[in-house]
């Protein structure tokens, strides 16, 4: 981790957003095992902590304390060489990320997906219309400089290979301009 110089390298971070089931989690684990970036499920963060402040009762999930995530993740941001996944992104702050990446899956796989997870009913079809009315990618587009929001496909297991290759190569030719 440490440059030519001796100071820190420096490491890009990267936030995996999309809705649920598109393979945000699958993805950046795999990233992080194979570049050593550290890994951060929002969710999972929020959860251990308890950092909450409510239960949303049409959503059927927690409403997170938006605060004190960040709170707890700024020392780690600040370092770098973080991968961030979480199902939404207008909540963090704008200068913590060097590219952002918006999953996307046609409907049919989505709903699979979801199922498979145990969802049903509303939380199900809630789940597949922001997936139709692309509500993420708009809210990344909408929360960050348009040129670093990039949509990818991820239907099958061969679009999960093409965008771990291209990520990865991504992050090296980071690593290389900047340090
Ligand atoms: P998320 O973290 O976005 O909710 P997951 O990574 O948990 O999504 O993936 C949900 C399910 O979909 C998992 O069973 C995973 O193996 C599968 N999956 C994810 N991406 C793909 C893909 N591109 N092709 C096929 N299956 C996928
Ligand atoms: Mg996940």
């Amino acid at each position: 981790r440490r440059g030519r110089r001796g100071a820190a390298m420096r490491r890009p971070n990267i936030l995996m957003t999309g809705t649920p089931g598109v393979g945000k989690t699958t993805l950046c684990k795999e990233i992080a095992s194979r570049t050593g970036l550290t890994y951060i499920n929002v969710g999972d963060l929020a959860k251990e902590g308890e950092l909450y402040e409510g239960f949303d009762e049409e959503y059927e999930c927690p409403i997170l304390d938006e605060d004190r995530v960040i709170d707890e993740m700024e020392a780690e941001m600040s370092d770098g060489g973080v991968i961030v996944d979480y199902h939404s992104c207008d909540f963090f702050p704008e200068r913590w990320f060097n590219i952002v990446f918006v999953l996307r899956t046609e409907n049919s796989f989505l709903y699979d997906r979801l199922e498979s997870r145990g969802y049903k009913g509303k939380k199900l079809q809630d789940n597949i219309q922001c997936e139709i009315f692309q509500t993420i990618y708009e809210e990344a587009m909408s929360s960050y400089r348009e040129e670093i929001v990039h949509q990818l496909s991820s239907n099958t297991p061969e679009d999960m290979e093409r965008n771990l290759d291209q990520i990865i190569q991504w992050i090296e030719q980071w690593i290389k301009d900047n340090n």
